[in-house]
């Protein structure tokens, strides 16, 4: 498979919503350890409104899905996280340079995400090491931009890109958080992976789950 269209990157979003769904009790429970408690709440309630925008209407773009999305985010979620999950969106948004995209290839995809993380750690300021969800994103994006130099193939890059997510959310179980509420609660957090982080596999997980089904069914 090699091009996205707004049909593939809605279903894909709304998977990865599902799998965030479902997961809120894990993402509380880790943040009940090193944070305040509401990401998985926070975040429920995030995708809940962004699934109930994007299936009560058709779409021909992609960037007016993503722009939906990011929006819902801002809008439902509020705290910290509203505004990073929607800056994922909103700042890849930035990434293409004419309104109105019917589809995207990898290279594309690559630069959406780039834009995406950009537009995070500008806004939070968070670096890798610190325990948040960059530490999952910034792998995620690096790899698969270094897969997008080789390959068009859209199921493994984002494959790529999953496997790096998760590469980093193990790796924030040996952090310190230093950003975000959960820096107040230093101690504890040792040995527990940051709830963004966990979040933003999932993402991945979703994305990847659809565009492999698609290839299985022969989409081209
Ligand atoms: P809050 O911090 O407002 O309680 P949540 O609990 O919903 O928000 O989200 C916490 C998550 O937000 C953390 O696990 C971390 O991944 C992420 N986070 C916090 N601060 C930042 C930041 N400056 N940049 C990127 N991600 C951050
Ligand atoms: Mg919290």
């Amino acid at each position: 498979m090699e091009t996205i269209n707004a049909k593939i990157f809605k279903e894909m979003i709304i998977k990865a919503g599902e799998n965030i769904i479902e997961s809120e009790p894990y993402l509380t429970e880790i943040d009940e350890i090193i944070g305040d408690g509401d990401h998985g709440t926070g975040m429920k309630r995030g995708f809940t409104s962004v699934l109930k925008k994007l299936n009560e209407k058709n779409y021909e773009y992609i960037d007016d899905i993503a722009n939906d999305v990011g929006l819902e985010l801002l809008k439902s979620m509020g705290g910290a996280s509203g505004v990073i999950f929607g800056s994922l969106f909103i700042g890849g948004l930035r990434g293409f340079k004419v309104k109105k995209v019917k589809e995207m290839d990898l290279k594309q995809s690559v630069i959406f995400l780039s834009c995406g993380e950009e537009a995070i750690t500008t806004r939070g300021k968070a670096c890798v090491g610190d325990k948040t969800m960059v530490d999952a994103l910034t792998p995620a994006v690096s790899d698969i931009s270094e897969f997008a130099e080789t390959s068009s193939d859209i199921v493994e890059g984002i494959k790529v890109a999953y496997s790096g997510s998760l590469v980093g959310v193990e790796k924030t179980k040996n952090m310190l958080a230093k950003k975000g509420r959960a820096k107040n609660f230093h101690n504890k957090n040792f040995g527990v992976p940051d709830p963004g982080a966990v979040s933003t596999s999932l993402l991945f997980k979703g994305f990847y789950e659809v565009v492999l089904d698609m290839k299985e069914k022969g989409v081209k």
